[in-house]
């Protein structure tokens, strides 16, 4: 087994080590918006649970997420 290996995050396709690895699975752990909510919305960007993000990317695709929810939220009356 290698320890080692490299993965590619499919957003900016940088190469960095498999134990640095994140997905939209931590996005479970967000208090708001349900996880349920979260596959859909990257559903319509083509991302599953399994795509490999480095660090960064993931940081701004959780803010994109709580910028989207959040106006999606005060649209709801
Ligand atoms: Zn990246």
């Amino acid at each position: 087994m290698q320890t080692n290996k490299k993965v590619q995050c499919k957003e900016c396709l940088k190469k960095f080590h498999k134990k640095e690895i994140y997905t939209i699975q931590q996005f479970q752990y967000k208090k708001e918006p349900k996880y349920k909510w979260i596959l859909v919305y990257f559903k319509k960007l083509k991302i599953d649970e399994w795509d490999s993000f480095c660090e960064e990317c993931i940081m701004s695709y959780s803010k994109k997420v709580d910028d989207v929810w959040n106006k999606q939220k005060s649209q709801v009356i």
